[in-house]
């Protein structure tokens, strides 16, 4: 096991507590594993570890777990159109970030660190907290001050110190960063073991559907974290022969904040962008920019923005379906208006994520 950095080739030992390469690029990590058999699976518990085979950590007592993952999929009629929601606000800390933390905060543990950084909007932020206060790891989360005050109260009361930074989300991650020098840069876009984490929403998705792939799956796209991740699940799914093809992979954004849809339309990203209700994918940049692109363009799918005002109807149409989830989650909703538009989904299998709580962010009705 080792990581590897795609831009200058570098390698370097898995051990290393340098959370970027040299030049400056993320790493990826590099690991081979066979997917666990489908008897075998049937046996496990319904977690993110029953995919143990796939999840990088070397000793079963290093895993810092709350029994996270296996969400729900659950079968709705959207306007004529049969699809699943993926209720991934249901889990520990009420948001899909859960996974990454696992396997993040277990790498963590195995590397016998003790104090860890992080930047967030605050869902991240808090899961961290969360499973930090769990491993008795030292948390200090960077969040922008605009941030919802649900989010800062749950991260503080975990235990982790909670730093305001006046500033965007970008300026928050540049303070962490420097606060890095001194702890472990425990970041959900850097770090490539919370990316290993979050890809078992791939494997759940093929496996709650009888161990086939779906034709579409949505989801909320900020600094991209959770679209890499699903690439990176359904590409080892099929380079292991589980599935035979992988799913169109469509990530939603704010009109207002739409770095990677103005670059996948024509190229380009602007040099600035504007605020957006949907805070946790108010980015107007990401690390893994190319990388993630290239996931949108292998699974030959797109990126799609939505106006404010279709994110405020979004939030009420879906908790007048029973589902309640924060303004960032409901923009798939409208995102599934528009995705309507171009491509017939008639007899598809569509599977959308919804990623994070009300609770964390209720908008006044
Ligand atoms: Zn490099």
């Amino acid at each position: 096991m080792e990581l590897q950095c795609p831009r200058c080739s570098a390698r370097v030992s898995a051990d290393t507590n340098q959370w970027r390469c040299s030049c400056g690029g993320p790493f990826v990590l590099s690991f081979s594993y066979e997917f666990p058999d489908r008897q075998e699976l049937q046996k496990r518990p319904s977690t993110i570890w029953r995919y143990r085979e796939a999840l990088p950590i070397e000793s079963d007592r290093h895993i810092v777990s709350f029994q996270e993952g296996y969400s729900p999929l659950v079968l709705d009629r959207v306007d004529g159109l049969d699809l699943w929601w993926k209720l991934e606000y249901v889990a520990p800390t009420g948001s899909v970030k859960d996974r990454g933390t696992s396997v993040l905060i277990s790498r963590i543990k195995e590397m016998g660190i003790e104090r860890i950084v992080e930047d967030s909007s605050g869902n991240a932020g808090a899961s961290v907290a969360a499973y930090c206060a769990r491993a008795r790891v030292s948390a200090r989360i960077f969040v922008p001050q605009r941030a919802s005050p649900n989010k800062k109260q749950q991260i503080k009361i975990y235990g982790a110190e909670l730093v305001e930074v006046s500033g965007d989300r970008e300026e928050t991650a540049k303070a962490a960063q420097r606060a890095a020098k001194n702890a472990y840069y425990a970041n959900q876009i850097w770090n490539p073991y919370f990316i290993e984490g979050t890809k078992t929403c791939s494997f759940e998705i093929v496996e709650q559907l009888g161990w086939e792939a779906p034709d579409y799956v949505m989801a909320p796209m900020g600094v991209g974290t959770i679209i890499l991740s699903l690439g990176v699940g359904f590409r080892e799914l099929r380079d292991q022969g589980i599935i035979s093809h992988l799913p169109h992979i469509v990530g939603v954004q704010a009109q207002n904040c739409c770095p990677f849809y103005d670059a996948w339309k024509s190229g380009h990203k602007r040099k600035t962008y504007g605020s957006t209700i949907a805070e946790g994918i108010a980015h107007t940049d990401s690390p893994r920019f190319e990388e993630i692109l290239a996931v949108i363009r292998e699974s030959q799918g797109c990126v799609i923005i939505v106006s404010e005002e279709e994110i405020h109807k979004g939030i009420t149409a879906l908790s007048h379906r029973g589902f309640f989830v924060e303004p960032t989650s409901a923009v798939v909703l409208p995102g599934l208006s528009r995705l309507c538009r171009h491509a017939d989904l008639a007899e598809r299998k569509v599977v959308i994520l919804l990623t994070g709580s009300g609770l964390k962010y209720t908008p006044p009705s």
